[in-house]
């Protein structure tokens, strides 16, 4: 265990050995916390991300892949013997509808929506071949329910939900499942900094930012870690799951239960 998370307790040990994993978006946040959980269980890790993964991926025994998820071409060259995919890359950008700039709506979707797609299309045979494979996606609460100013985000966390139910269905007779998992808020760089700069912008402290801005439509006021979301990515991968396919796994203190 490398983070200090708590909840990143990577327990399976050997569970995964023999498996072979990609996960995108791994240099930070809940990627890098599925990275070291599936390594830790005995995967043969692919770290792939636009910023360089060179230091985890000798952390923890990984294979560090730079490479722009925008980029089709780039997302070819990947490797395509892979059991267990995790579409985990995101970003955000925030403005009313009028005003969001359609360069940045097209390149949300073009990491969140279209590069899980390539990646699925061109990792499939291999999971048929094998009769095995775990297609997971990191969706958000915002697969399930919209927040103002976040359209292109919300749209494309939506539209992730319905590839991961059509992945669902088409892999049933393969050994294939898909599943969403469903975070609100995870404490991440991108969070924290959030915090960080709210707490400033209103004058009041960061937890006051955490409980009344960030969680106001959350049950449970605290902060969900990296690690719990990386559990439950093994979860889904264990022999446990062979029947848990085309659903979406809320990790959401609480929100969606409004
Ligand atoms: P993060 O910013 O810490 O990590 C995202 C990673 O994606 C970064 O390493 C970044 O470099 C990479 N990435 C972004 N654009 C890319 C591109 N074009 N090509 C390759 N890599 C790219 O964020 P995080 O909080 O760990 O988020 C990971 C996922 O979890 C995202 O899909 C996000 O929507 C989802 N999520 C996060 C939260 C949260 O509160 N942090 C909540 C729900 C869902």
């Amino acid at each position: 265990m490398t983070t200090g998370d708590p909840y990143n307790t990577a327990s399976n040990g050997c569970a995964l050995r023999g498996k072979v994993a990609l996960v995108t978006g791994a240099a930070s946040g809940i990627g890098k916390a599925c990275a070291e959980s599936l390594a830790a269980a005995g995967a043969t890790v692919h770290l792939v991300d636009k910023d360089d993964s060179a230091a985890l991926a000798t952390e923890i025994g990984a294979q560090a892949h730079v490479v722009d998820l925008a980029d089709s071409e780039a997302v070819a060259r990947l490797p395509r013997d892979v059991d267990i995919l995790v579409n985990n890359a995101g970003l955000q950008h925030v403005a009313p509808i009028h005003e969001f700039p359609p360069e940045q709506f097209s390149l949300i979707h073009d990491v969140m929506v279209k590069a899980p797609f390539l990646l699925m299309r061109q990792c499939l045979p291999h999971m048929h071949s094998r009769g095995w494979g775990r297609l997971l996606h990191i969706s958000s609460v915002h697969g399930l329910r919209a927040s103002p100013f976040k359209s292109a985000y919300v749209a494309a966390k939506h539209a992730l939900e319905g590839l991961s139910k059509t992945a669902a269905l088409e892999g049933a007779p393969f050994g294939v499942t898909s599943n969403c998992i469903n975070p609100g808020y995870v404490r991440t760089p991108l969070v924290e900094n959030q915090i960080t700069a709210q707490a400033r912008a209103h004058q009041i402290s960061e937890e006051e930012v955490i409980e009344d801005v960030l969680l106001s439509r959350t049950g449970i006021k605290r902060l969900i870690e990296p690690g719990e979301v990386a559990e439950t990515v093994l979860w889904l991968c264990g022999d446990q799951c062979p029947s848990m396919t085309g659903t979406s796994l809320s990790l959401d203190g609480g929100w969606t239960a409004h």
